[in-house]
C-alpha cells in the first residue's frame, strides 16, 4: 500500500519535473531569442541618441550632458581617452571611421562613442543579457508542487490499494484452505474485474473440490458392498464341505469381482468429464441412423420391449462417442423400467437438437428429478439394486451434456412413465 502510494507520487513528481524543465528550456530558446533581438534594437537607438546629444553639447557642455546621459542610460557610462589601455586596440582603430561602435562580450554588449572626432571616448555597457535560467526558481516552484503531488498521489492510490488489499486477503484465505473466501469488490475498474475473475475461479474451485469429495464418499460407499460380499463368500468358501460348493462360492466371488470391474469402468468414464480439456471435437452425426445403431446394440436386454425411433431432423452436432454413450445410457434405463415401449424422438429447436427418451414405466417422482443426475443416486433402492447398474449412468449423461453446452432434464412421460429431454446445441 505504502509502496504503491510512493510509486504513484514519485511518478507524478518526476513527470512534472521533467516536463517543467523541458518546457522552460524550450521557452528560453524561443522567448530569449526574441527578447534579445528587441533589447538590441533599444540599445542601438539609445546609443545613437547619446552620440547625437553628446556631440551637440560640445566641449563646454560635455560635463553636464554626461551627467544627464548617465541618468537615463540602462548600463554604466564611463568616459575614457582614446589612448587608454581599457579601450581594445581594434575598437580604437575602428572608432576613427565609425562611431558608435557595438561590441559583444561574455557579459552582453558594450557601446563605444567617439565625441566629435576628438580624443574622448564614452564607454556604455555592458548591457547585460536577460536573466539566465535560475535553479532557485525551479526549487521554489517544486516546494509548492511537491506537497500537492504527495496529497494527490495519496488520494489516487488509496482506493486502489484498499481494494487490492481486500483481494490479497481473500487469496490468502483461499490458499489457507477457506474455500468460501471471496473478494467483495464490485468497482468498475481493473481491480473490480480482477476480483470478479478471482471470485469466479474460487466458485469453480469450491464446486470441483466439493464434487470430488462427494464422489469419493459415494465411491467408498459403493465399493464397500461388493467387498463385504466377497468377504462373506470367502468365508463360505473356506467352510465349503465339497468341491461343488467350493465351485459355487468361487462363481459368486467372480460375479462380485465383475461388478467391481464394471463400477471401476463407469467411474473412469465419469471422471473423464471432470477435467475440461478444451473444446470438444464435435461433428455432424446422421439421424436417424446413429439413433438406430445405439438402439440395436441394446437389443439383447429385455427384447420384449419395443423401441421406436422417430423425428424430422437429419443431423445432430455432437462428439460421436459421447453422444452414443449418453443415448445408450438413457435408452438402457428406459428399457430397464419400461412396461412395454420406449420412444426415442427428436426435433430441431432453437439452434440445436431436442432429443427425448420416453418410457411407460413407473416414472420418477417430482422431488427426485434433480438428484437422479448425481452419482450413485437410486430413487427406489430395492427396485434399482436388482436391475440397475453402478448408479453412474445419468451422472455420465449430465456430464456429457454439460460438456456440450447442452441440458438434460426429466419431464412427465405422459400418463405414466418418464421422459428424459436432452438439448444438443449446434455450437
Ligand atoms: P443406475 O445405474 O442405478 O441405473 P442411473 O444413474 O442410470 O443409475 O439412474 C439413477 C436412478 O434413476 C436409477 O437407479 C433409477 O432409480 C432412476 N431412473 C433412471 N432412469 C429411469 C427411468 N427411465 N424410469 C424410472 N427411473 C429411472
Amino acid at each position: 500500500m505504502k509502496r504503491l502510494f510512493i510509486r504513484i507520487s514519485l511518478g507524478i513528481f518526476l513527470a512534472l519535473v521533467v516536463s517543467s524543465v523541458a518546457a522552460s528550456q524550450l521557452m528560453r530558446l524561443t522567448i530569449d531569442e526574441q527578447m534579445h533581438e528587441r533589447m538590441r534594437g533599444r540599445i542601438f537607438g539609445e546609443v545613437d541618441m547619446m552620440q547625437d546629444y553628446l556631440d551637440r553639447a560640445g566641449e563646454e557642455g560635455f560635463a553636464e550632458a554626461i551627467v544627464r546621459v548617465r541618468r537615463f542610460s540602462m548600463a554604466p557610462v564611463i568616459v575614457r581617452r582614446l589612448g587608454d589601455p581599457e579601450i581594445p586596440p581594434d575598437v580604437r582603430a575602428e572608432l576613427r571611421g565609425h562611431t558608435p561602435l557595438h561590441r559583444p562580450n561574455d557579459e552582453g554588449m558594450t557601446a563605444y562613442i567617439l565625441i566629435n572626432g576628438g580624443d574622448k571616448v564614452v564607454v556604455i555597457g555592458p548591457h547585460r543579457r536577460p536573466l539566465p535560467f535560475d535553479w532557485r526558481h525551479l526549487l521554489l516552484v517544486l516546494s509548492v508542487v511537491l506537497p500537492v503531488v504527495g496529497v494527490a498521489g495519496y488520494l489516487l492510490a488509496y482506493p486502489f490499494a484498499k481494494r487490492l488489499r481486500t483481494l490479497e486477503k481473500a487469496a490468502q484465505a483461499l490458499r489457507e484452505g477457506d474455500l468460501s473466501a471471496r473478494a467483495p469488490i464490485d468497482s468498475p475498474d481493473a481491480v473490480g474485474s480482477l476480483a470478479q475473475q478471482f471470485n469466479a475461479m474460487a466458485d469453480k474451485m469450491q464446486e470441483l473440490l466439493e464434487s470430488q469429495r462427494h464422489l469419493m464418499q459415494a465411491v467408498a460407499h459403493e465399493l464397500r458392498t461388493p467387498i463385504a460380499r466377497i468377504d462373506f463368500h470367502l468365508e463360505m468358501l473356506r467352510d465349503a464341505p465339497d468341491s461343488a460348493q467350493r465351485e459355487a462360492r468361487a462363481e459368486d466371488i467372480e460375479s462380485e469381482i465383475g461388478e467391481l470391474n464394471d463400477l471401476v469402468g463407469e467411474l473412469l468414464v465419469y471422471s473423464r468429464f471432470d477435467v475440461e480439456t478444451g473444446p470438444l471435437k464435435k461433428k455432424s452425426l446422421p439421424l436417424p441412423e446413429t439413433a438406430h445403431e445405439v438402439v440395436d446394440r441394446l437389443r439383447a436386454t429385455r427384447p420384449e420391449i419395443e423401441v421406436l425411433v422417430r423425428g424430422d431432423a437429419e443431423e445432430v452436432i455432437a462428439h460421436e462417442t459421447y453422444f452414443r454413450r449418453a443415448l445408450q445410457n438413457l435408452v438402457a434405463n428406459a428399457k430397464r423400467y419400461a412396461k412395454s415401449q420406449v420412444v426415442v424422438e427428436y426435433e430441431r429447436d432453437d439452434g440445436g437438437l431436442r432429443l427425448s427418451v420416453v418410457d411407460d414405466g413407473p416414472g420418477i417422482k417430482e422431488e427426485d428429478r434433480q438428484r437422479i443426475f448425481e452419482p450413485f443416486t437410486r430413487v427406489d433402492d430395492s427396485r434399482s439394486r436388482e436391475s440397475g447398474g453402478a448408479g453412474l449412468g445419468l451422472a455420465i449423461v449430465a456430464r456429457i451434456l454439460k460438456s456440450h453446452g447442452g441440458t438434460v432434464r426429466v419431464a412427465d412421460g405422459g400418463a405414466t412413465g418418464s421422459r428424459f429431454v436432452t438439448f444438443w446445441p449446434d455450437r
